[in-house]
């Protein structure tokens, strides 16, 4: 999937699905409120361009992974809305493959009566995985977690440099070395500036059924002289002071955001990691040792480089997770350092060296 655009013509809604591949779908209606939801099995859920706005009919649209091999877009409409015509396009110069949905007003009644037909339709088609992606199913899946985002800018550097910026910069390189290297499959937490909740960030890898959560950070503290990157894994008890500093402030993300992350009593929430991430953390902490050799290849490394702290991004249930800190933006030097392309390079080409050895030493 390429693109999404939205039109509005004299008596429909025109909305059309860029593919790089003709796929199958289910397609059904909601009510209160109106909605058309479209689900493919698409993995590659990067959309170019902004939605744009939405028309008189169809106020705007939202897509996500709903399942790791299911994207789901979900238009939300004004008012009883009835599917004209549906079809695709095959590809002509300039473009790809197009899913078209022309969409046009209806009543209540025909919204309702006709809802029920469509989803007997689908059940009646089952979704297939396209080829390509069918093809991909047995390489390894792993989410690149940019940390923070839209109104939570994270740490600011010494020259004013935001973290988010840094860190989408990064995980969009490393996206790039693991396509090049090709051994695993990749999907982003966010691919843009917007804020995601932690506990999505969380469940966005859980739902694409990640074998391995990376989430990219570069912090500050008070010390402007600390240099150096560092690898965490999950731990209910910090290894030290600094790791415990910045696990308080990685985990205020939802804070700022006014979201409640709190479902649980924090020992609740212990027992849960601890029932069921045991066999996760001790994979973790074999990745991050990989990890943290390459990256000393790259670049200076903290002292102690391997850390372990209570962040709560980690927390997937039975996803191995790292949490890497690519330096400190409280330091000149590190600051200078990330906002350089070919030192990101640097960094990406580390990491994907580190996944796909990792990943490759499992297979045998
Ligand atoms: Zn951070």
């Amino acid at each position: 999937m390429t693109g999404v655009r939205l039109g509005e013509h004299t008596t429909m809604t025109r909305f059309v699905v860029d593919l790089t591949e003709k796929v199958e779908f289910r397609l059904f209606t909601l009510a209160a409120p109106y909605r058309v939801v479209i689900d493919m099995p698409v993995l590659d859920w990067r959309l170019k361009g902004a939605p744009g706005n939405g028309t008189s009919l169809i106020k705007g649209f939202r897509s996500e992974l709903f399942r790791s091999d299911v994207f789901r877009i979900v238009l939300d409409a004004s008012r009883p809305v009835r599917v004209r015509r549906l079809f695709f396009l095959p590809p002509a110069p300039g473009y790809g493959h197009r899913f078209v949905l022309d969409l046009e007003p209806s009543n209540r009644a025909t919204f309702l009566a006709e809802r029920r037909g469509s989803l007997e339709v689908a059940a009646l088609r089952p979704l297939a995985l396209p080829e390509s992606v069918a093809a991909e199913r047995d390489k390894p899946m792993v989410v690149l977690d940019a940390g923070h985002g839209g109104i939570d800018p994270g740490a600011i550097g010494v020259s004013g440099a935001y973290e988010k910026e840094l860190t989408l910069a990064l995980a969009r390189a490393v996206r790039r070395e693991l396509e090049a290297s090709g051994k695993v499959r990749v999907v982003m937490t966010r691919d843009r500036d917007v804020f995601v909740s932690l506990k999505r960030r969380v469940a966005i890898a859980e739902a694409a059924r990640a074998d391995l959560f990376i989430s990219f950070h570069a912090d500050a503290i008070k010390d402007k002289r600390v240099s150096g990157g560092s690898v965490y894994t999950l731990s209910e008890k910090a290894s030290d002071v600094l790791a415990a500093e910045l696990a308080v402030s990685e985990n205020k993300a939802d804070i700022i955001a006014g979201v409640d992350l709190s479902d649980h009593s924090p020992e609740v929430t212990n027992i849960l990691i601890d029932l069921a991430r045991r066999g996760a953390m001790d994979v973790s902490v074999e990745i991050a040792k990989v990890v943290v050799r390459e990256l000393k290849g790259a670049t200076r490394m903290l002292p102690t480089s391997r850390r372990f702290a209570g962040f709560a991004v980690l927390k997937g249930a039975d996803v191995p997770s790292l949490l890497i800190e690519l330096g400190f933006m409280s330091n000149r030097r590190d600051e200078r350092l990330l906002r350089q392309n070919d030192h990101r390079i640097r960094l990406a080409r580390a990491v994907t060296r580190a996944v796909d050895g990792w990943f490759a030493t499992k297979r045998r």
